[in-house]
């Protein structure tokens, strides 16, 4: 495989006066996840990291007011590969022994892929391609060398703590499912909820070896219930209640009648 070299790593679209969405278009659209900055009035917040193919802090450093906390849906390596290069980093309890560790497991090559692994990403949906890149973030790159650098959590999380960044409050609302440490923020003032992987606007992942399907349809239960007006996923467009609730709904159904 040959491959360009990438004129620009990250793209960035402003959503609203606070928030801006920043994504790696040269990343495959599997693991391509969104990265979420929020600008507040005491720190800013960083909803996900991306890949860690190339620095992210450096690329976005221009929006920053000052300082920022980087928080973690989950440890999956499309969200959590940049997570080292920021000072303050929040990971959920469940999941957070595994930011610790350096982490090999993941190859942007699919041959490395472990089989059922592949095969369980594909029933669900997706195509696996043969590199998760399709461009070089600058001459010289490696893409055989990468890996998820380990980031010890500065601060640990569970359901119902609160991260507040000055003038905006968020619930952090544990999500599992997808993952067992997966977690969202929900700011009940806005309606806004940062959901991770546990709802994005694509084909859900619940067959990976971490995931468990009750859990996920307690989440989905929950998810329903919750008043939201916005929803700035991990993966795909954001989304209103009306669609959360529909896609809750056939999660569901689908779940029952298997
Ligand atoms: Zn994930």
């Amino acid at each position: 495989m040959t491959f360009q070299i990438a004129e620009r790593w990250f793209e960035r679209k402003r959503i609203d006066d606070d928030i801006t969405l920043i994504w790696e278009p040269h990343v495959d659209p599997l693991a391509r996840c969104n990265i979420w900055h929020v600008r507040g009035s005491e720190t800013d917040l960083l909803v996900d990291t991306g890949m860690g193919v190339t620095e992210l802090k450096p690329a976005i450093q221009d929006l920053f007011g000052h300082g920022v906390v980087a928080f973690a849906t989950h440890t999956h390596f499309d969200h959590v590969g940049s997570l080292h290069e920021f000072e303050h980093r929040i990971v959920g309890k469940h999941e957070a022994a595994i930011m610790e560790e350096a982490d090999n497991r993941f190859s942007l090559y699919r041959e490395d892929t472990d089989p059922e692994l592949a095969k369980c990403i594909e029933d669900s949906g997706y195509q696996i391609s043969e590199c998760l890149i399709d461009a070089l973030p600058h001459a010289g790159y490696d893409p055989r060398a990468y890996k998820v650098e380990p980031a010890k959590p500065t601060r640990v999380v569970d359901d119902g703590d609160e991260v507040s960044i000055g003038n905006r409050h968020f619930e952090v609302l544990h999500l599992p499912g997808h993952s067992p440490g997966s977690f969202g923020l929900w700011e009940a003032d806005t309606g806004t909820l940062f959901s991770g992987d546990a709802a994005y606007d694509g084909p859900l992942l619940d067959m990976l070896p971490e995931s468990d399907i009750n859990d996920y349809c307690k989440t989905m239960e929950r998810l329903m219930e919750l008043p939201v007006s916005i929803v700035h996923a991990g993966h795909d467009p954001s989304f209103g209640r009306e669609r959360l609730i529909e896609m809750c709904r056939d999660y569901l159904e689908k779940r029952a009648a298997a």
